[in-house]
């Protein structure tokens, strides 16, 4: 059978290089970073290499690259590590009602804590916009946190522009970054960001590393303690395997993502006119033009995700009906709900993330089997 693999959003396969580039580190390079003798310096060096490597493409310094075990550490560390910095009266932070859960949650982890969590809504795109913005920021708001791109429907935001009017108010301003890192261009200063967060295994790397860029200056408490690692900012002895996998992840998407990024896009917009033309009922989720380009979200009217995944699993196509930690419950997605939709059409939604292996067979394929599955569960479901 056809395996066809299109969930690159929730994670994607180690590049054979980035494997290969880690192995030293698994094996004979085992050193402790922190030690001063020879085996502790390699380990050291290979670290501040690859903190070079993100510093390059991110736009940075070296040292405004702080490594973690994730994409939601990440996200963690920059939404409470920069709200316990607040003074008592700039207890105000704005979250985009579509972020990822790992944002949203660390929001609803500071309310205990005297903070006034606020979301900004979207349109029904799933755009946050610039206005919306000016309207809820208060003196009294410390941090803003909008994503560059949504990992459910790929809706691209207007970051560097929320990000100037956030710098503008002197207020902080964070941006999730994980699902545009190496498929779009990520500069801190382009974005106008404080904060912003990548993760490995959304890049051909290992899961269990990721980053947060810190632009020197900005208010941060450690939520890690216990060692000085990564400028006392995440103590914990570093995953030198993963960091150095991490960084030969970052090199390849790097130097391919001008070619990579527009041939996505182009199997990408076929895929969704051949889906919108020959699936009756279909609607494309999300902004028609900036979304990710390998992202695509359909609502099929009166088909359960649930039930067409796992027909497209027998049919060996993996895809997903939104973010990973949400499949499997039955919570509907906040994502489709912030859009305005109903809970039953948001039960309705599956999204397709291509890949650096996808080809047009592979979504040829897939086509043929969507419109054979929609039209069987459709059949069904009207007994
Ligand atoms: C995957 C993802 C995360 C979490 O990253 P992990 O490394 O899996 O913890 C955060 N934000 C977005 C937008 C993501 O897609």
């Amino acid at each position: 059978m056809r395996r066809v693999y299109l969930d690159h959003a929730a994670t994607t396969p180690i590049d054979p290089r980035v494997r290969k580039a880690m192995e030293p580190y698994l094996t004979r390079e085992f050193g402790n970073p922190s030690s001063l003798h020879a085996w502790g310096r390699t380990a050291r060096l290979a670290i501040d290499e690859a903190r070079e490597t993100l510093a390059a493409a991110l736009g940075c310094f070296p040292d405004e690259v702080c490594f973690v075990s994730s994409g939601t550490e990440s996200c963690n560390l920059a939404i409470i590590g920069c709200a316990l910095k607040a003074p008592p009266d700039r207890r105000h932070i704005l979250l985009s009602a579509i972020e990822h859960h790992c944002v949203l949650d660390a929001g609803e982890w500071l309310r205990p804590f005297g903070f006034e969590v606020e979301q900004l809504p979207v349109d029904r795109y799933g755009q946050v916009s610039l206005d919306t913005v000016r309207e809820r920021l208060r003196p009294d708001t410390w941090l803003v946190s909008v994503m560059h791109a949504n990992n459910e429907i790929g809706t691209l935001q207007p970051v560097a522009a929320i990000g100037a009017l956030c710098r503008e108010r002197g207020v902080w301003f964070h941006v999730d970054a994980v699902q545009t890192f190496g498929l779009l261009p990520v500069k801190v200063d382009a974005l106008n960001c404080d904060l912003l967060s990548v993760s490995a295994h959304k890049i051909y790397g290992p899961k269990g590393v990721g980053a947060l860029y810190i632009r020197a200056g900005t208010p941060l408490q450690p939520l890690m303690v216990g060692g000085g690692q990564e400028h006392d900012r995440r103590a914990g002895t570093e995953n030198v395997a993963g960091i150095v996998g991490f960084a030969e992840a970052v090199r390849i998407a790097e130097s391919t993502r001008e070619t990579e990024a527009p041939r996505l896009a182009q199997l990408r917009d076929a895929f969704i006119r051949a889906v919108l033309e020959t699936i009756p009922d279909a609607t494309l989720t999300g902004h028609p033009t900036e979304r990710l380009p390998n992202n695509a979200h359909f609502r099929f009217v009166g088909v359960p995700s649930d039930s067409l995944l796992i027909a497209l699993d027998r049919a060996g196509i993996g895809a997903s009906s939104g973010a990973a930690c949400s499949a499997g419950s039955l919570e509907p997605s906040h994502v489709l709900m912030a859009l305005g939709w109903d809970e039953s059409a948001a039960q309705e939604g599956v999204r397709f993330s291509l890949g650096r292996h996808t080809t047009q067979e592979d979504l040829d394929y897939t086509v043929e089997v969507l419109q054979k599955t929609v039209a069987q569960i459709r059949a069904r479901r009207a007994k």
